[in-house]
Parts: C-alpha cells; sequence; structure tokens
C-alpha cells in the first residue's frame, strides 16, 4: 500500500514515510491510495481488538518494513477496554474512554507511538516529538510515548490556560517526557514547534516529529474499533449500525467512513458538531469556508477549520459528491447542557460535554440501530458535569492514579533561542 497526498503534488510514499512526514512535502495529507475490500471472513476467529485491529490494518501496511511488527503495534496499542454498551432505542454507546488519560485520543497515539518508536532504524539522533497543546492531545501523547526508549517528547502548553486535571495529564510524568509551560497563549506554542521544526541547529542534533491529529499513523488505528463495533452490533442484532460521532477536526469521523468504504458493515456516519459551524454550513449548501473558532463546553471539538475534511473531499472525489454523502448536525451548549442534565434520568448514563453532542444528534434522528460514540469520560470535565447532574463523578482508575502523581513543568519562555537551549539542556544533563 502507498499513500498519496490530497493535494496530489507529492510523489507517493510508504506508510513509514507517511507516518515519519506527517504531512506530505505539497502540504496535503496523506491518505491511502486505495482502499481494499475487508470481506466479513476476513475477521473470522479475530475477537479482540487487538486482532481485529491486526486484520483490518493488514493491508494498510502491506510491502512496509513495518508490516512484520503489526501484531505487537496492534497488542501495544489496543491494551485497554472497548465496550458497546446497549441503551435503548435502538442505541447502543461505544465507549472510548477507557485508556489512560480517559478519551479516544489515547488509541491514535498510542498507535502511533508504536509506530514512530520502531522506526528510527540506523539513524543514531534521538527522536523527538514535539507537541503544542491545549488540552487533551498533548495528553493522550505524553501517556502513550511515557517510557518508550530511544524516543523524548516535549509537550509545550499555555501556562495557566488549561485546567487543573488537564495540566495534571501533561506533567505527570517525567523521564522522557518534559512539559514546558510557555508564558504564552495556544498559538505561541505552536509557533515554538513550527520554528523548532525548521531549525537547522535543532534538526542536525534531533529527529523531529509531531504527533499531531493529521497523522495518518493516527488515523489508521480508529478504523480498527469501527470494525469490531459493527460486527459486534451486526452479531447482536442482525442490522448494520449507523454511527453517530462528536466531531472537531473529524480525523475520527474520516476513520468511519475509510471503514465503510472499506466494505465494513457500517449503514451510515453521523457527524455532530458543537456550535462551530464549518461543517454543517457545508453540508447546508455553503461553499467550504473556515469560520472563526467559536468556545464552546465541548473544547476538544472547537475547531474552525476542521483539516481531515480535506480527507473527506479525496475520499468522495469533491466537494459535490462529499456534500451529498454527508450528514452532520450541529448542537449548542444550551443543547449539551440539557443533554447532560437530562443523561442519568434518560440514558442512565452521565455523559461528558463532547459525548453529549452526538446524544443530542442521535435524539434528531429517528429509527434505530445507531452507535453513539462516547470520547471522553465525564470526569475530565467536572467542572461542566457535576453542577448539571448535581452529584460527583467518580474518577476512573487510571485518571486517579494520574492526578495522584507529582508534577513536572518547566517554565518556557516563548522564544526559539528559549526552547532550543531548553531542550539541550537535558541531552548534556543525561550524557
Ligand atoms: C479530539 C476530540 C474530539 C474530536 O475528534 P476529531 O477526530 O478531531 O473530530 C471529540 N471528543 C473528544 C473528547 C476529543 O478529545
Amino acid at each position: 500500500m502507498r499513500y498519496v497526498s490530497t493535494r496530489g503534488q507529492s510523489p507517493a510514499v510508504s506508510l513509514s514515510e507517511a507516518v515519519e512526514r506527517g504531512l506530505a512535502p505539497d502540504g496535503g495529507l496523506y491518505v491511502p491510495e486505495t482502499f481494499p475490500t475487508i470481506a466479513p471472513e476476513t475477521l473470522d476467529g479475530a475477537e479482540s481488538l487487538a486482532d481485529v485491529a491486526g486484520r483490518v490494518l493488514a493491508p494498510f501496511f502491506a510491502g512496509d518494513a513495518l508490516a512484520p511488527a503489526l501484531r505487537d503495534i496492534c497488542r501495544e496499542a489496543f491494551a485497554f477496554p472497548v465496550p458497546l454498551r446497549e441503551l435503548r432505542d435502538g442505541t447502543a454507546v461505544l465507549e472510548l474512554f477507557h485508556g489512560p488519560t480517559a478519551a479516544f485520543k489515547d488509541v491514535g497515539a498510542r498507535f502511533l507511538a508504536a509506530l514512530m518508536s520502531r522506526l528510527g532504524g540506523r539513524d543514531a539522533r534521538p527522536l523527538t516529538i514535539l507537541v503544542a497543546t491545549s488540552g487533551d492531545t498533548g495528553g493522550a501523547v505524553a501517556a502513550a510515548f511515557h517510557g518508550r526508549p530511544g524516543v523524548e517528547v516535549a509537550v509545550l502548553f499555555p501556562a495557566g490556560m488549561v485546567s487543573p486535571r488537564q495540566e495534571k495529564q501533561l506533567t505527570a510524568w517525567g523521564g522522557n517526557v518534559r512539559a514546558f509551560a510557555v508564558r504564552g497563549a495556544s498559538d505561541d506554542c505552536q509557533r515554538l514547534v513550527k520554528a523548532a521544526m525548521a531549525d537547522p541547529e535543532l534538526r542536525a542534533a534531533r529527529r523531529l516529529s509531531s504527533a499531531n491529529s493529521i497523522n495518518v499513523g493516527r488515523l489508521l488505528p480508529q478504523m480498527a474499533y469501527y470494525a469490531w463495533a459493527s460486527r459486534e452490533y451486526v452479531r447482536r442484532h442482525g442490522a448494520e449500525p449507523g454511527f453517530v460521532i462528536p466531531s472537531g477536526n473529524l480525523g475520527n469521523a474520516a476513520a468511519a467512513l475509510w471503514a465503510r468504504r472499506a466494505g465494513l458493515p457500517v449503514r451510515e456516519v453521523v457527524m455532530a458538531t458543537n456550535a462551530n459551524p464549518a461543517v454543517t454550513a457545508f453540508a447546508a449548501g455553503a461553499p467550504w469556508a473556515a469560520h472563526p473558532t467559536v468556545a464552546t463546553l465541548a473544547t476538544a471539538m472547537d475547531v474552525g477549520d476542521p483539516s481531515n475534511m480535506e480527507r473527506i473531499f479525496h475520499l468522495f472525489g469533491g466537494h459535490e459528491p462529499a456534500r451529498r454523502a454527508l450528514r452532520a448536525e450541529r448542537v449548542d451548549d444550551g443543547e449539551i447542557r440539557r443533554v447532560i442534565r437530562e443523561g442519568p434520568a434518560g440514558w442512565g448514563t452521565v455523559w461528558d460535554p463532547h459525548t453529549a453532542t452526538a446524544v443530542a444528534a442521535r435524539e434528531r434522528l429517528g429509527g434505530g440501530d445507531w452507535i453513539v460514540v462516547a470520547t471522553a469520560h465525564p470526569a475530565k470535565f467536572e467542572g461542566v458535569v457535576e453542577p448539571l447532574v448535581g452529584h460527583e463523578v467518580a474518577v476512573p482508575p487510571e485518571l486517579r492514579r494520574l492526578l495522584g502523581r507529582p508534577s513536572h513543568a518547566e517554565p518556557l519562555e516563548p522564544t526559539l533561542d528559549a526552547f532550543r537551549a531548553a531542550l539541550g539542556s537535558q541531552e548534556s544533563a543525561e550524557s
């Protein structure tokens, strides 16, 4: 399998190269050159999620240097449960939040870590992953790379601008994961990472890579849980499910559409967004356009210009065919609050603000055989959730362990000189 750029101006590359580069040289995103058809029998005898992932992803690894490691990579990445829980009214919920940082990004981050730590080959320079984060992604990446030999991670976050629990998820690691509290805003963190990636001095000393959500190595493993859950649903109910997905940058939705294209029993994909209007405005007939980002209760979905839309356009072969295929529902903060408030009585469940958008969308959709995708544990967003449901939300064990660890954050001025010096300091301390 080769990977091509959505913009069509870069050569096709191997999976390893696509993962190492992140972004294609023409500025596009890597996508598989073709989609194999995965017949239902392909999954016969594969019961665990890790085994299903190995079968589903085999054609996407075909011919790559990493193909022989796929089984091990899947075992490392899919090491936590992904339960499909039945609710009522032809609705089930796929819980993707049982990983180390209690959000679905753990899946993609762990898979990417397992891939990247095997990429080095004969290159003696250490691999350094740079992540600028304003919340969830940095924690998932830090957790995924923590303790991996030969890899260092630098997480940059805006000092004082993330919630206390989020900050803990960024700073509780130590060892090969360093957290930098940047004196500035989230944009300053992004800018520093970009400047560092382009800095000849740093590049000579280390292999720099970023683990942001546009890396194809984060999207591929997300197909695996759609394969697993749709087969499970068909076994239980004899009908193909549609998925309702809380969507921001559209990586999770793109993976579901890929799974559907590969012939897996996914009836339909519905994107649930918060008040950010890019997707629903387009679905309703407007030209595709970036919008200013709107701050909402579902913060990890506050995206004004969802980058994975480019992959979706590529998949359908243009804007008009994509528009005809898309289904999206926009959910404002008032409705998020209502769904969270009514969750315990109505669905027997405490929802987090992200999953609540999908529940609201499901309530609007008719019919049955819907799987709501739950992307985060409500205890991550206790400040929003607890006042609405009127009681404390129990913290899951993985998250509790993390919250009990000491924090390490190094203050950092928002300049490349300061960042270069800080990165170099550890090297000399270790040698
Ligand atoms: C990142 C995130 C989303 C959005 O996922 P995309 O793949 O960017 O659409 C939804 N929910 C939670 C909790 C997230 O962290």
